[in-house]
């Protein structure tokens, strides 16, 4: 029987090499930081090279007081959980950590899932039914459109971050008994933050509620990264925040969904990725609450991030780049065509940049760019560094 099925998948494989759609996974042999050292797929040298591709924002993925807070984890309270939640999965780390998400984002309560995949993707089902409806931007993470297609509810769509469109989408939706407006807090290929003040001000003109998921604005956006509800004023209004450990928070895993207190209560009863799939490991809880703990104390690592942010696109602007407006931590450098993409990539791999060229179907046809994702951990000699290197390898490719 398999052979059938193999011809299949070798031509569904095919397909993608042929469509120059392949994706490789360069192997890391370095921690995750500023500066890593990557295998080269050929030579299978390892070689030192900048990134600018990481989702490290705040640079506490290899942090010394996370590493010592997951180790000292592993001595008191193990190292796995063998369970769920609710059958004997629930230590005093788990609980804290869900004070510590909450008290970060100015809500009622916190839940944690393995992922924040798994918190989209088990948010609309026990909520939303036949008679509600879900209103999401057409940029939305995959997480979000999975988590839709699992729920009952009727489903409107609007261009991104489009007001005039939302508006159209509650005007259909108004028949609804209650409606769900889902948004992404920054989105990932041009780092434009959603409109969350206008968006909130439909949601109170037409009764609807508000989930913004804060995976890439969490610890970015806003004067002390508390996300886009800081930076629209609008902390503690929003109903649910979904967010992921993932990315400023450490970088290893874990998802969380935050909000008013009985949609959390709700979720524990119900919602499947919760009841349905283990516990995150003592040492992510516990790295978890010492990640908060740091960003507590004071605002160094935010503002580091926002100085290099603004210092890095300034320069990159004064050298003639082409840069999508950005309010996050992303910073699109704009090429246009998919072959010069992969080119430049490539060229600033050699200049010891790493960074990575998206085109089609990732990005709009026509729309083909590098992403330049800045940390707090650059150092201001890492930013000059690539601001070189896009200038010598923009000047060759006659891009500036
Ligand atoms: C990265 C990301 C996710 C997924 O987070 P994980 O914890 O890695 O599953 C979900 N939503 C958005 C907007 C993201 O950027």
């Amino acid at each position: 029987m398999y052979k059938n099925f193999q011809n299949f998948l070798q031509n569904e494989l095919s397909e993608i090499h042929n469509a120059g759609l392949w994706k490789n996974e360069r192997e890391i042999t370095s921690a995750q930081f500023s500066e890593i050292d990557v295998k080269d797929v050929e030579t299978q040298r390892a070689s030192s090279l900048l990134n600018f591709c990481a989702n490290n924002y705040l640079g506490l993925s290899n942090h010394p007081r996370l590493i010592a807070a997951a180790k000292k984890a592993m001595d008191t309270h193990g190292y796995g959980m063998s369970s769920v939640r609710f059958i004997c999965g629930t230590q005093d780390l788990h609980k804290e950590l869900e004070r510590e998400i909450s008290i970060f984002f100015g809500t009622e309560d916190a839940i944690l899932y393995a992922a924040c995949f798994d918190a989209n993707g088990g948010v609309f089902e026990p909520l939303l039914s036949e008679n509600d409806a879900i209103i999401s931007d057409a940029l939305n993470h995959a997480s979000i459109i999975d988590g839709v297609r699992l729920c009952k509810a009727q489903r409107f769509r609007y261009a991104n971050a489009d007001m005039q469109d939302l508006e159209n989408q509650l005007i259909a939706a108004k028949n609804c008994r209650f409606k769900l407006i889902v948004t992404d807090g920054v989105f990932s290929m041009d780092g434009n933050v959603c409109p969350l003040d206008k968006i909130y001000a439909l949601s109170e003109k037409y009764g609807a509620m508000v989930m913004v998921d804060e995976s890439h604005s969490a610890g970015v956006a806003g004067k002390t990264g508390r996300g886009v509800t800081e930076l629209h004023n609008l902390r503690g209004k929003i109903e649910i925040i979904t967010g992921t450990l993932g990315k400023s928070f450490g970088g290893a895993v874990g998802g969380f969904t935050t909000g008013k207190k009985e949609i959390i209560d709700l979720l524990r009863q119900r919602s499947r990725p919760y009841l349905f799939s283990n516990s995150i490991p003592p040492m992510i809880a516990a790295a978890g609450i010492e990640t908060f703990k740091i960003l507590a104390e004071n605002n160094d690592l935010q503002n580091k991030l926002h100085q290099n942010t603004e210092y890095f696109i300034n320069k990159m602007l004064a050298s003639g780049f082409d840069i999508k407006p950005t309010q996050s931590a992303i910073c699109a450098v704009m090429l246009y065509d998919a072959v010069l993409s992969q080119k430049m990539a490539a060229e600033l791999q050699n200049e010891g940049i790493y960074v990575t060229g998206f085109y089609y179907p990732v990005v709009p046809k026509g729309q083909a760019r590098i992403r330049v994702q800045l940390s707090a951990a650059h150092t201001q000699e890492h930013l000059d560094k690539c601001v070189a290197a896009f200038v010598k390898t923009g000047k060759s490719l006659g891009v500036i």
